[in-house]
């Protein structure tokens, strides 16, 4: 069976270091393993215990030819990370040794896994659920302590538990009206709907609160989408390099269709954002002076924060007129830069506007920038976010808790309405089932091999 034999990869990143890891996960690890080492005196590693180590070297198959110098170590299934017999070896780092001890252990009957693999087959063996698996991924990303944070107590499975909770509570629903409608008496349907009614509302509120962190914790996942607007020369480039200034991060190049959009991360307090620099855009354009009204509407409405940068020394044009309407309803701070000049705009034009949310900066001289990293802060976070909350960061999570919400409250409908009451528990299960998503309890085939084919080889 392809599923379940053995396999190995390179758990460690490619290129110069100090050792590189190959992982090999299945029934034949030791043996395939065993098969191309040599320990001092000659000695295999039949007698190998679980969560020892052995040195050794790594000898060619079918000659005596040493391919390197190696520390292997075993951890018996299934006290492993994929709950199968793992060997690890340890070999010296670099891309010929690693690459030479892993097609050693190819030809000796492993074969290459696939990315994710190993987490996949965490899953399957039942050693972790799918929500936990996931976490491990968004561990290997993370960016910031926060999110850090929060992907380890995925990976502990407190989502899971907070969904198992949720689920065990609508199957009590679903067995209450089942028993109702085994014994049609009208008082008691009438009692089973209000006791469901109760229930219902109460796992409603529940599902809203977990998803109430979504969007918080969208943001300690893939950081704020920030967007930089406003016309040439009004200092969007001098803001960015202010902000980033002091905290880089990381700096990822995204090759796009027709140009390359350079994304900056930087990191405020725990918060990501990254920040999409339409100045490098701009750039590779040749209607230099026109700043394209229609484009920023395209990345406004993709941003989860516009920052509409205003020159404070100039009067406002019709140009920037028109940003400011566009972006009224959304979620934005305006910044009015070049505050060490003299104003000359006209601070009346911005009446129909959220005055706390303007800001007066000097990018260049950096003041003001303290002020709009604590107007960043406090409009995500109002409320405090603790360590020990339970925060949804991945949007399958998310959309598979909506689903289920959305079902438990036309339960609910239909219970007001005064409607047969197994109608509510078509929804009812609809609502588990959705759920049972997120742990990978009921999931389609395809969905899961989606999920871990985003992996990196070796995990
Ligand atoms: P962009 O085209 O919007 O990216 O604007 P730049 O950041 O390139 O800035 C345009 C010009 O305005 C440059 O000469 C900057 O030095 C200047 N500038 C930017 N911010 C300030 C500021 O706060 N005060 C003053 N006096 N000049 C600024």
């Amino acid at each position: 069976m392809k599923e379940f034999d053995t396999i190995a990869a390179v758990a460690t990143g490619i290129g110069e270091s100090g050792i590189s890891i190959i992982r090999v996960s299945g029934e034949r690890a030791l043996s395939i393993v065993s098969s191309i080492f040599t320990g001092r005196n000659g000695r295999k590693l039949d007698d190998i215990k679980t969560y020892t180590m052995r040195y050794g070297h790594i000898i060619e198959k079918n000659s005596d030819n040493i391919i390197d110098e190696v520390i292997v170590s075993y951890m018996k299934g299934p006290k492993s990370f994929t709950a199968e017999d793992t060997v690890e070896i340890n070999c010296h780092g670099g891309v010929i040794a690693t690459k030479r001890v892993l097609e050693e252990v190819i030809k000796a009957g492993s074969r290459i896994a696939e990315p994710g693999e190993f987490t996949k087959r965490a899953f399957l063996n039942g050693r972790i659920d799918l929500s936990q698996a996931e976490a491990v991924i968004d561990i290997i990303r993370a960016k910031t302590d926060l999110s850090m944070k929060s992907a380890l107590m995925q990976a502990e499975g407190r989502i899971s538990r907070e969904i198992g909770s949720i689920r065990h509570r609508i199957l009590g629903v679903i067995a209450h009206i089942e028993a109702t409608v085994d014994f049609p008496e009208d008082d008691l349907e009438e009692a089973t709907s209000d006791k469901i009614t109760v229930d219902l509302r109460s796992i409603i509120a529940e599902l809203n609160k977990l998803l109430e962190t979504a969007n918080e914790g969208k943001i300690i996942r893939e950081g704020l989408g920030v967007v930089i607007v406003g016309k040439p020369n009004v200092g969007k480039s001098s803001l960015l390099n202010a902000l980033v200034m002091e905290n880089r991060a990381i700096v990822t190049e995204i090759p796009g269709t027709t140009r390359d959009v350079i994304e900056e991360y930087i990191n405020i307090e725990g918060i990501p954002l990254k920040i999409i620099d339409t100045a490098g855009i701009r750039e590779t354009e040749d209607i230099v002076e026109k700043i394209g009204v229609e484009r920023s509407r395209q990345k406004i409405n993709e941003a989860d924060l516009i920052m509409l940068v205003l020159d404070l020394s100039r009067e406002l044009d019709n140009e920037d007129l028109e940003i400011l309407d566009y972006i009224k309803d959304k979620k934005y701070i305006i910044l009015l830069n070049k505050a060490d000049l003299d104003l000359r705009l006209k601070l009346d034009v911005m009446k129909g506007l959220d005055k706390d949310n303007v800001i007066e900066i000097s990018a260049l001289k950096g003041r003001g920038i303290d002020e709009l990293k604590e107007k960043i802060k406090n409009m995500f976070f109002r409320g405090q976010i603790t360590s020990s909350d339970i925060m949804i960061t991945n949007s399958r999570h998310k959309e598979a808790l909506l689903r289920a919400s959305e079902k438990c409250e036309a339960a609910l409908r239909t219970l007001e309405e005064g409607l047969s009451i197994d109608f509510a528990s078509i929804d009812a299960r609809g609502a588990w089932a959705d759920l049972g998503e997120i742990t990978g309890e009921t999931l389609e085939e395809d969905l899961l091999d989606k999920i871990f084919s985003e992996f990196c080889i070796g995990k």
